[in-house]
């Protein structure tokens, strides 16, 4: 008896041993998971090092028509708080969540923004990208006044999820938010120098629309044809028309969708490929866009540079 009672404390003294550094030292991270790269790069800048982040749609990924994997629902079981777009862009979230069992706050980045309505002729759904929107265009980063929002969004939930890191968040965001502001002056200055009859070009997939409606630029994607190369003749008749009509200068790739439909456009019509922009994902961090900040800086010195210049 007296010995068992010896073994249970020693074995209680060990417990409490091998808890105690952690919480002394409080150096446990907040579990973090983002549906995809542009929100995870939104999630870091904020959380910094009290976070450990999972991203789960990563560089040039397409969180339209993701597959969850296993790794994904530990992420997902693991996490105290899950950042999501909304907006019925990352439909699969709602299932994963459901699924991993998750137990975390579930803070939705959009949170806030007014939604522009989505074109009701553009349908992505029919192969590939598969847009699910009902209605809405989920594409609200490209405004980086929503992006103000999705990083105030992201710091309230962090807070939220982890008191003690407050005063971190909150200078965190602060220093981020004015970064954000640079690089919109950085997008509205471009736009200014691009000849105003020269604002327009054309991408393959209809992921633009809260910039354009920003920054007063045209962009056309082409109405009713899918994202896979297979466009009918019809419809790439059509552009090719629009194009000349409309002397729009460039047509532009983009990271997540298939060159083959822009190239062949820009071959028939005689505009110039204006080079890649980035949509829906970040590159590689050794690519162009490997920031959301990275990111807007190049798409538009991409447009600038191609709709700036003289005729192709
Ligand atoms: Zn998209």
């Amino acid at each position: 008896m007296p010995n068992r009672r010896a073994l249970l404390g020693a074995l209680a003294a060990g417990l409490i041993l091998a808890h105690a550094p952690m919480a002394a030292t409080a150096q446990e991270k907040l579990p973090v998971v983002a549906s995809f790269s542009i929100l995870g790069d939104f999630v870091k800048e904020v959380g910094g090092d009290r976070i450990a982040l999972t991203t789960l749609v990563g560089p040039n990924g397409d969180a339209h028509v993701y597959s969850p994997t296993p790794a994904d629902a530990k992420a997902m079981a693991g996490a105290k708080l899950i950042v999501i777009n909304g907006l019925k862009f990352e439909g699969w979230m709602t299932r994963l969540i459901k699924s991993s069992g998750a137990k975390a706050t579930v803070a939705t980045a959009t949170t806030g923004i007014t939604p522009l309505e989505a074109d009701d002729d553009h349908d992505h759904d029919k192969k590939g990208h598969g847009h699910d929107h009902g209605g809405v265009d989920p594409h609200a980063w490209q405004n980086v006044a929503n992006a103000r929002i999705y990083v105030a969004n992201i710091r309230d939930a962090l807070v939220k999820a982890d008191p003690a890191g407050q005063a971190n968040y909150e200078a965190n965001a602060t220093r981020y938010l004015a970064q954000l502001d640079a690089v919109e002056a950085e997008v509205k200055a471009a736009i200014a120098r691009i000849p105003a009859d020269r604002r327009k070009a054309i991408t393959s997939h209809d992921a633009f629309g809260y910039f354009v409606k920003a920054y007063g630029i045209e962009f056309i994607a082409p109405q009713g044809v899918s994202t896979e190369a297979e466009a009918s003749a019809k419809d790439v008749g059509r552009i090719i028309r629009q194009i000349k009509a409309e002397k729009i200068p460039a047509v532009f790739l983009e990271n997540v969708t298939n060159p083959r439909l822009v190239e062949r456009i820009a071959k028939e019509s005689g505009a110039r490929i204006g080079g890649r922009i980035f949509s829906d994902a970040l590159s590689d961090a050794a690519g162009p866009a490997g920031t959301y900040i990275a990111m807007m800086k190049h798409n538009i010195s991409q447009i600038e540079k191609a709709l700036a210049a003289g005729p192709a």
